[in-house]
């Protein structure tokens, strides 16, 4: 793992650090056995005096973290929902369909379908092998690569330049920054589109979301630092649209040409500098709110195992920042519930916690469910409920402070 000496948008070495979240396992090496060695990484943030990006400190090694990535977007129901609205969203800016739609890190095609069933020629990138397989037999048509110039060539002289690019949660994950964008911007035809799908630092910011601080999250873009970094080769941002992933995203549309931007995305700009989203000042505040999270959570937990069972809900990478910075581990939860079939029978990195197919995990007749993939709470409440009649309590972590929650109540908040 290298440690940045500069910023990853925009070169600056003025980057100082304002939170260390201690050393962690990479997320989502679930262990097949519990007592399988293990190495730690620093996990700490940087903010840049430049261009305002808070970033990881460090850099892991990709061909580690994601060639065998066992995140499968198909498995949430929200996801799928989402990649309907997503399709209509962008097909509305874009509604030639004479060329073909690229997705980079395209996963299992969940988000291509859509434009396949609407007529569109699609064509996926994703560097798992795994998923590129199911994604193939799903009939995507997908390349099993990773994404930068090499990459980018190679499809361009295949295919020609696409005329909508999307890339959804991946460039804030990739540590060649730089390539990946001009990537984007060989692949693309002169009057195509782009966007790109991030999760959103100002929601981070505010509703403390550290949860998503994790190896694989190298840039946390608030407008400000995308914008810049977009800009850098000439695409031009002309509009904004949200997204209920990863508890708050943001869409950015951007094209090569001039298109006239939508007032959204002043709105945006202005937002961000009334919030003070981009000062140091905020992030170190951030820092401080996690910590005193933190013990409060633990206390929680505390108080609900003197009453009853917990069990936790939903193995993701988030939940691995989460449990390893709390320190939560198999001493605490006996089991984690989650519906992936590829993480059956592993164990949580760092904490060691046993993931089981939710049929199992019921069966321990928990009183409290820590829902640890919190940001899809409400379709997991409702799986539980209607699923296996669950009417015990609630633990959610997040968005700001824990809640202690009864089952068969309504719940609002309806971002995933
Ligand atoms: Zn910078």
């Amino acid at each position: 793992m290298e440690q940045i000496t500069a910023c990853r948008v925009c070169r600056s070495p003025d980057i100082v650090s304002f939170f260390d979240l201690g050393r962690q396992p990479l997320a989502n090496s679930l262990l097949p056995r519990p007592d399988e060695p293990e190495v730690f990484y620093p996990l700490s943030l940087r903010w840049c005096s430049s261009c305002r990006l808070v970033q990881l400190d460090h850099t892991a090694d990709p061909k580690e973290l994601f060639s065998s990535y066992v995140w499968v977007t198909g498995t949430s129901n929200t996801a799928q929902e989402y990649a309907r609205r997503f399709q209509a969203e962008l097909a509305r800016r874009c509604p030639e369909r004479d060329g073909y739609v690229l997705e980079i890190a395209s996963n299992d095609g969940t988000f291509l379908a859509p434009f396949r069933d609407a007529g569109y020629r699609v064509l996926g990138v994703d560097p798992a092998q795994n998923i590129v397989r199911m994604a193939v037999s799903n009939g995507i048509p997908s390349v099993c690569a990773f994404w930068g110039n090499e990459t980018a060539e190679s499809i361009r002289k295949d295919h020609g330049p696409a005329h909508i690019i999307f890339a959804r949660n991946v460039l804030p994950h990739v540590a060649n920054t730089h390539e990946f964008v001009n990537g984007l911007k060989t692949c693309l035809r002169d009057d195509g589109i782009l966007a790109i799908e991030v999760h959103y630092s100002k929601i981070i910011l505010e509703e403390l979301h550290y949860d998503s601080i994790y190896h694989e999250h190298l840039c946390y873009f608030t407008l400000r630092s995308l914008e810049r970094l977009l800009n850098g080769y000439g695409f031009l941002v002309f509009d904004i649209t949200t997204s209920p992933i990863s508890g708050g995203s943001i869409v950015v549309y951007a094209s090569k040409g001039e298109r006239s931007e939508e007032p959204v995305v002043q709105e945006y700009r202005d937002r961000e500098n009334r919030s003070g989203t981009n000062e140091r000042k905020s992030w170190e505040t951030f820092a401080e709110q996690s910590f005193r999270h933190r013990e409060e959570l633990l206390e929680m937990l505390r108080d609900c195992r003197q009453h009853g069972t917990v069990i936790g809900y939903g193995a993701s990478a988030r939940s691995s920042t989460l449990l390893n910075f709390c320190g939560i581990d198999h001493t605490m939860l006996p089991m984690i519930a989650d519906r992936n079939p590829l993480k059956y029978k592993k164990y949580t990195a760092g904490t060691h916690i046993l993931i089981e197919n939710p049929d199992v995990a019921m069966k321990l007749n928990p009183h409290y469910v820590l829902i640890l993939a919190w940001n899809f709470a409400s379709e997991i409440m409702d799986f539980l409920e209607k699923q296996y009649g669950y009417n015990g309590h609630y633990i959610i972590p997040f968005p700001n402070q824990p809640l202690l929650r009864n089952s068969g109540q309504p719940f609002l908040s309806l971002r995933a």
